[in-house]
C-alpha cells in the first residue's frame, strides 16, 4: 500500500538533516513502530510532540552542562523532520556554551529544559523524558553518556 510505504520512508530517514524545528508530522499508518509522544515544559509555554520507537530507558550525561541540569534525556536522538515543537511567543531560548554547536532550549517563563540539539548530531534532539507525558523517568533505567570527555 502506498500510504504504509511512505509512512515508513519517513520513519527512516531519521538522518537527514533539517533546519526547521516546526513541523507537522504526516498521519502513521498500519504497520509503522514509531509512536508519537507527547510533552511540555512545566508551564505550558513550549509544547512538543515526538516519535520515537518505545521508551524503556533514559541516558545521563557527566558533561558540565548535563550534571549540573540532572535530567534524563532520552537515549536516542529526534530528528528535526521527527519533532514538531509549538512554542508561545518568545518562550523558547536558548543556551550555547564552548563550541557553540549544541543546542540548549529552554522556557523564558518556567526554566526547564525540554530538548537540546546535540553537539555530535546538529539538527537532531535529545528530550528530557521528565517532560514527556506518560513517561515515568525516575523509574527507567539508564545508561551514563561521558560527554566530559568530549
Ligand atoms: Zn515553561
Amino acid at each position: 500500500m502506498p500510504e504504509r510505504a511512505s509512512c515508513r520512508k519517513i520513519c527512516m530517514a531519521s538522518d537527514t538533516f533539517h533546519s526547521t524545528s516546526t513541523i507537522k508530522h504526516p498521519k502513521h499508518s498500519k504497520g509503522c513502530t514509531m509512536q508519537e509522544f507527547t510533552g511540555s515544559c512545566h508551564c505550558g509555554a513550549i509544547r512538543f510532540t515526538f516519535r520515537a520507537a518505545a521508551i524503556d530507558k533514559g541516558l545521563r550525561c557527566n558533561c558540565s552542562i548535563c550534571r549540573r541540569k540532572g535530567a534524563l534525556m532520552s537515549a536516542f536522538t529526534v530528528a528535526a523532520e521527527d519533532l514538531a515543537i509549538d512554542a508561545a511567543n518568545d518562550a523558547l531560548a536558548t543556551y550555547h556554551f564552548g563550541t557553540g554547536k549544541a543546542h540548549h532550549h529552554f522556557c523564558k517563563h518556567c526554566g526547564i529544559y525540554p530538548f537540546h540539539q546535540t553537539m555530535r548530531k546538529p539538527g537532531h534532539y535529545r528530550i528530557n523524558l521528565g517532560c514527556v507525558e506518560g513517561v515515568d523517568s525516575c523509574a527507567l533505567p539508564f545508561e551514563v553518556y561521558d560527554g566530559a570527555s568530549l
